[in-house]
């Protein structure tokens, strides 16, 4: 039987790359997508890691050959999911992570029944925008354009909430990754149909409160599209 398909999408800067590795660290039998891109490699990165960096016509080549799940062109080049990794987590019997952006996600979410988004947020843009001007100071180069850009376009990507089935707002990092353990648990524990022990209801309750339709997360929500548009509404 297929696993659960995990959708997490995010702005750029508001802290995914940091929760999806503490997840991937934590979470056993959840394995990871890596992508397909022609955007250059950054930093340190290698191929077959982070991503599998391919030339264009590579990329319309495997399109052509209907290799991708779903496939996107952000910040100027393609990235795209490999129907394979789908197909070899379900023989292992595991779960699928996909770190995907909000064109994507909507694309996933359409075709695949038993796929479950999670978009992360920054707690506001002045937030957002500390971290991004942080990250880009560690990593040597600072641009205010490009910082300016990442926020106007993460206005554009928040926008796009109502798509997915969880919000989590990364306030604390703590908090954050206890509740994106939460969220993958509480759905397996859904999808077993098994008889549950107060943990399990527990752990339930906790991931729920990220729930689209949770109180407590439309309360959070209302601030962040606040602090990036007061025209966007909750
Ligand atoms: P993304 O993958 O969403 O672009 P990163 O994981 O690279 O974002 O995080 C952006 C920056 O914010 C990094 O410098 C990271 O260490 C920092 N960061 C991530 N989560 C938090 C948090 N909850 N509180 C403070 N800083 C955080
Ligand atoms: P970066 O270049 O910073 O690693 O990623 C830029 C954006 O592309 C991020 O939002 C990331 O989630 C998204 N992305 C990475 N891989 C894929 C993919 O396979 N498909 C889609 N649609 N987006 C992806």
């Amino acid at each position: 039987m297929a696993g659960i398909l995990f959708i997490i999408s995010a702005p750029s800067g508001s802290g995914k790359s940091t929760l999806v590795n503490e997840l991937r660290r934590i979470v056993p039998n959840l394995e990871f997508s890596i992508s397909y891109t022609t955007r250059a490699p950054r930093g340190s990165e290698r191929d077959g890691m982070e991503y599998y960096f391919i030339t264009r016509q590579e990329f319309e080549r495997m399109i052509a050959q209907d290799e991708f799940l779903e496939h996107a062109e952000v910040f100027g080049n393609y990235y795209g999911t490999a129907k394979r990794f789908l197909r070899e987590a379900a023989t292992r019997g595991n779960d699928l992570l996909l770190d995907i952006d909000v064109q994507g996600a909507a694309q996933v979410k359409s075709s695949m029944k038993n796929s479950v988004g999670i978009l992360v947020l920054p707690p506001s843009r002045q937030v957002l925008e500390r971290r991004l001007r942080n990250r880009s100071i560690s990593e040597g180069s600072v641009s205010d354009e490009v910082i300016e850009r990442r926020l106007t376009e993460a206005r554009k990507e928040i926008e796009n909430f109502p798509n997915y089935d969880y919000i989590l707002v990364n306030d604390r990092l703590e908090d954050s990754v206890e509740l994106l353990e939460s969220i993958v648990l509480c759905e397996r524990l859904k999808s077993s149909g098994k008889a549950l022990s107060p943990e399990e209801v527990r752990m339930i309750q906790a991931a729920e409160q990220c729930l689209q339709t949770a109180k407590t997360t439309s309360s959070k929500l209302k601030e962040v599209l606040a602090s990036f548009a007061p025209a966007i509404s909750g």
